[in-house]
């Protein structure tokens, strides 16, 4: 549910020499903000005036006096930027960074599942397309989503999208049946308990901190289940000194920078690969920030009226979370 502006990508020789320096020239002379998710690559964490999980992002790109939004993460954050502010211009270096996780809830379904249970309130968490969330009554973060759903009556009858393992986990937490959507994410579904029992055995002392879009026989193992921005801080106010860390990687860079005597360990995916890096995010790197900048394209944009729906159930959420 978007529109694409067309976008010329520059050669290599069209770079400047120092992108960092450049990035900064940049966002004085556009008035532009950076935000950056925390599975960015670390050197987009490095330019970014702000970084942060959903939640965080969403109230930034809410309160931000900037005119140009650079958008560091993927499509349907860029979009809630967009939701919040449909005057500024917001730009996503790559506009293919999209999500498994929105793209398992598509919008047409959606509908049907929506009108065959016409009694249920909609929470939505957030890594959901535009479309979904104007179909949705409250969206919610991974940081607020037990909350959100602990605010509403308990003879409220609810449909939890798109994420089945969010949903299990806020379920077990609320001890409210939900109707799921089952949708997951290809990154966190992809950590290996075995691997996992197995690295235990080996750092006994770590302390394994997980996402709860993990599945529930990962979960089971964590001594702390948080978004990414409770996991960070937990490991700040934790007595231990190593932590396997059960989410995307790209945390473990702002892991390392606040905690520099810590020991964190990427917990192990299946199959041979070495990490569990979501390849929609990292589609987004430092020269397609700086081409996105200098060129003010590729721009979000989004039908008004899609727009407007979208808007209610993130507010409801700001409203329900300050
Ligand atoms: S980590 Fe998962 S939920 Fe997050 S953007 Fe990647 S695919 Fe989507």
């Amino acid at each position: 549910m978007f529109t694409t502006v067309p976008f010329s990508q520059p050669s290599q020789s069209q770079l400047p020499d120092d992108l960092f320096e450049a990035i900064a020239t940049l966002k004085q002379d556009l008035n532009a903000v950076i935000l950056a998710h925390y599975y960015q690559d670390p050197d987009i964490q490095d330019v970014a005036d702000y970084i942060g999980d959903s939640l965080g992002l969403s109230r930034q790109a809410a309160d931000t006096d900037a005119e140009v939004i650079v958008f560091a993460g993927v499509h349907f954050m860029a979009e809630t930027a967009k939701i919040l502010n449909p005057h500024k211009l917001v730009l996503l270096p790559d506009l293919d960074a999209g999500c498994s996780l929105a793209d398992s809830c598509p919008p047409e379904a959606f509908a049907a599942f929506k009108a065959a249970h016409p009694d249920h309130l909609v929470v939505s968490y957030i890594n959901c397309t535009a479309a979904i969330k104007a179909m949705s009554d409250i969206i919610c973060t991974s940081s607020n989503a037990v909350d959100i759903v602990n605010q509403i009556p308990l003879d409220q009858p609810i449909i939890f999208a798109p994420d089945r393992n969010l949903g299990r986990y806020v379920m077990e937490q609320t001890g409210r049946e939900l109707l799921l959507w089952d949708g997951s994410c290809i990154v966190h579904e992809n950590f290996s308990e075995k691997k996992l029992v197995q690295l235990q055995v080996q750092h006994p002392e770590a302390e394994i901190i997980a996402h709860p879009e993990c599945e529930t026989p990962v979960l089971r193992h964590a001594h702390y289940i948080g978004s990414t921005t409770a996991l960070l801080k937990y490991a700040q106010q934790s007595q231990g000194n190593s932590f396997v860390v059960a989410t995307e990687p790209g945390i473990i860079h702002q892991m390392q920078k606040a905690m520099p005597d810590k020991t964190f360990i990427a917990a192990p995916p299946t199959g041979t690969c070495a990490c569990n890096e979501c390849p929609h995010m990292r589609l987004n790197t430092l020269e397609k920030l700086y081409l996105a900048m200098s060129q003010r394209q590729p721009e979000i944009t989004l039908p008004e009226d899609i727009r407007l729906a979208a808007l209610k159930p993130i507010e409801r959420m700001l409203a329900m979370s300050r």
